[in-house]
């Protein structure tokens, strides 16, 4: 697995086309989502969705530094989310300067709602609810973004800010 750049125009196909659903809750796809985790946190982001590594596959993962001891600062914050859906948005929408391991150097305030709800499935298969707020909320959305084949570039910026 590596990093797929927007800048590289082969590599800009595969960010702009949806992924397919995970069908198959097996050993593979524990270890997919292991080499997708070991990739994110190399390449220092706090997110990756699947098709930022050439993957055709509706994951993402998710690490968010915590401050305090340095133990649980190490092990972060961390998500998996396979076939995310948004079932709920708030009507409150905050702005936040986004960016993105495939935009290296590009940066872009966009609004967004503060709050969501998402739907997705664990790495057994088992279906979850999160309800997330500010960050998380933000990372969510961009990701599923992704694998919607969608960028945040292409969104309006947000002005005044
Ligand atoms: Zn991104």
């Amino acid at each position: 697995m590596r990093l797929y750049l927007w800048n590289n125009l082969d590599d800009r196909k595969v960010l702009k086309t949806k992924c397919k659903p995970v069908e198959k809750f097996d050993d593979k796809l524990k270890e997919t989502v292991l080499e997708m985790r070991q990739r994110c946190g190399e390449y220092r982001g706090y997110a990756i969705a699947a098709n930022q590594l050439g993957l055709d596959t509706q994951i993402i993962v998710i690490k968010i530094p915590q401050k305090g001891s340095k133990k649980k600062a190490k092990k972060g914050l961390r998500y998996i989310l396979i076939n995310p859906v948004i079932v709920k948005s708030s009507e409150e929408v905050i702005p936040w300067k986004e960016s993105c391991l495939s935009f290296p150097q590009r940066s872009r305030w966009i609004d967004r709602p503060k709050k969501i709800e998402v739907e997705y499935k664990d790495e057994e298969g088992k279906t979850c609810i999160l309800c997330a707020d500010d960050l998380l909320s933000r990372i969510i959305q961009h990701e599923i973004e992704h694998l919607n084949g969608e960028v945040f570039i292409n969104r309006p910026e947000t002005k005044g800010v």
